[in-house]
């Protein structure tokens, strides 16, 4: 049965609940300058879905048909990036609205010369109805008009915000085949909001799943991430298990969770996301990481004690880090956070310990893996008092400010982009800091 496409539905301001007050007040200023000078412009994606859901949205993103470089000569603080596509970053202080123009999906007659159906790039212009139907899924292409504060939806968004429905624009064995990242991104949809995937949506992913090993580690990595922040780590793994895209992407781990290791997982995951807040805040990638192997980790702690007597910690959680290092390519200094969160929690045990608790508290692992340390025994059901004991004892040994200032000073510079001349043919074009959302492919993982 072919789907008709839907008709285009304008809600007016008087039956939706998007409010310009909601709505960041950076992210207005652009809305309303572009208009002011005569472009189209709506807040779009993940925003203006959040919004409807009464959810605080984690940032604003902006389409127009302002093309870059006419966005660019309204704001003094607008960044050209990327560089197949180019996307416009207008920076606020820390904030950023990311504000691109209109495109539409790529010309198949132009694509791949192995006649595949991956999309390598993107970056033919469009209206803002081909802009909608380029997106992913239906509740991500909903637009927000500030000069009528009117919600246009193209393609059933609404509908299936209603419904609690993740589902793909157009055909989804093709939109897998395009990108097959956009799996992911229903799982985590799907476990952020509590929504169901569609049916077809949900079979194409189980036809697809293998298409995922071709995505770049980079921006496997990144959607990894994403799956935990909003306490949704537990239901996006369970996700990916039952579609089998953990096969696909983590083999040994659902090897791992098939043998009945299951329980400790699932807890520990549970109590990953009760740590979490409901802010979007994101765990630290190297927890995330510590949490994912931990069962595991512990498995072979126990049996080689058994067998040997003595076990050597670091070498065994390198071990069970490997096959995450050889497919998501985390940077090295999350590998190292990992292995020492792992190693380090011998020393909770005070037979295991060289040294004063003091001792080890000051250490500077000590903090990650008392947050490792916090999830596993929230997960094993044991003495928080325990860890609270500990915290008291960090804070003592180790401020939090003085953390923080060693936090600032580890974090790895970047190297300044290559100075592009400005419009005005001058040096500059100032490196921006932001790496989050957004349109763009083949990010750079970033800790
Ligand atoms: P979040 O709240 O996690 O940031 P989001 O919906 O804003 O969710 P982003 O990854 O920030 O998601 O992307 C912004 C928007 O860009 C999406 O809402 C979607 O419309 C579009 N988009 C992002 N990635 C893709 C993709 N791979 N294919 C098609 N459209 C995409
Ligand atoms: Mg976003």
């Amino acid at each position: 049965m072919i789907r008709k496409r839907p008709k285009t539905i304008i809600k007016e301001r008087s039956s939706h609940t998007v409010s310009r007050k909601d709505i960041d007040e950076n992210a207005v200023n652009v809305l309303y300058r572009l208009t002011r000078k005569g472009y189209t412009a709506y807040l779009v994606g993940g925003g203006v879905r959040d919004l409807l859901l009464g959810r605080k949205p984690k940032d604003f993103d902006v389409s127009t048909d302002a093309r870059p470089r006419q966005i660019q000569r309204l704001f003094r603080t607008a960044y050209l990036i990327g560089r197949r596509f180019r996307l416009v970053h207008v920076k606020f202080g820390d904030v950023v609205i990311e504000t691109s123009t209109f495109r539409c999906q790529p010309d198949p007659a132009a694509q791949e010369d192995d006649g595949s159906l991956y999309h390598h790039s993107d970056n033919t212009y469009g209206t803002p109805e081909e802009d909608a139907r380029r997106r992913d899924f239906t509740i991500n292409a909903l637009f927000y008009d500030i000069k009528t504060f009117s919600v246009i939806d193209h393609v059933g968004g609404l509908r299936d915000l209603d419904r609690g429905i993740v589902r793909c624009i157009g055909d989804p064995d093709v939109r897998f085949q395009e990108d097959p990242v956009r799996m992911l991104r229903a799982v985590r949809f799907a476990a952020r909001l509590g929504f169901t995937i569609e049916r077809k949506t949900l079979k194409s992913i189980t036809k697809y799943r293998d298409h995922i090993s071709i995505t770049p580690a980079a921006r496997l990595l990144e959607e990894v991430y994403r799956l935990f922040p909003f306490q949704s780590g537990k239901r996006a793994m369970k996700l990916l298990h039952e579609t089998r895209l953990l096969r696909a992407m983590m083999p040994e781990l659902d090897t791992f969770l098939k043998r009945g290791n299951n329980a400790l997982f699932w807890k520990c995951l549970e109590a990953l996301d009760e740590l979490g807040d409901d802010a979007g805040t994101p765990p630290n990638p190297a927890l995330i990481f510590s949490v994912l192997v931990y069962p595991e980790y512990k498995k072979i702690i126990e049996r080689e004690s058994a067998k040997h007597g003595r076990v050597d910690d670091l070498q065994i959680a390198r071990d069970v880090m490997a096959p995450f290092v050889e497919r998501l390519k985390p940077p090295r200094r999350v590998f190292f956070d990992t292995i020492h969160m792992l190693a380090g929690q011998k020393r909770f045990q005070s037979d295991r310990r060289h040294g004063s608790p003091e001792r080890f508290a000051a250490h500077p692992n000590f903090p990650e893996s008392l947050a490792l340390r916090e999830v596993i025994v929230m997960a094993e059901g044991g003495d928080l008092d325990e860890i609270a004991e500990w915290k008291v004892l960090l804070e003592k040994v180790q401020p939090a400010e003085k953390r923080a200032e060693r936090e600032r000073e580890r974090r790895p510079r970047r190297r300044p982009r290559r100075r592009k001349p400005t419009r005005d043919g001058k040096p500059g074009g100032k490196p921006h800091s932001k790496n989050t959302s957004s349109d763009k492919r083949e990010k750079p993982s970033s800790d």
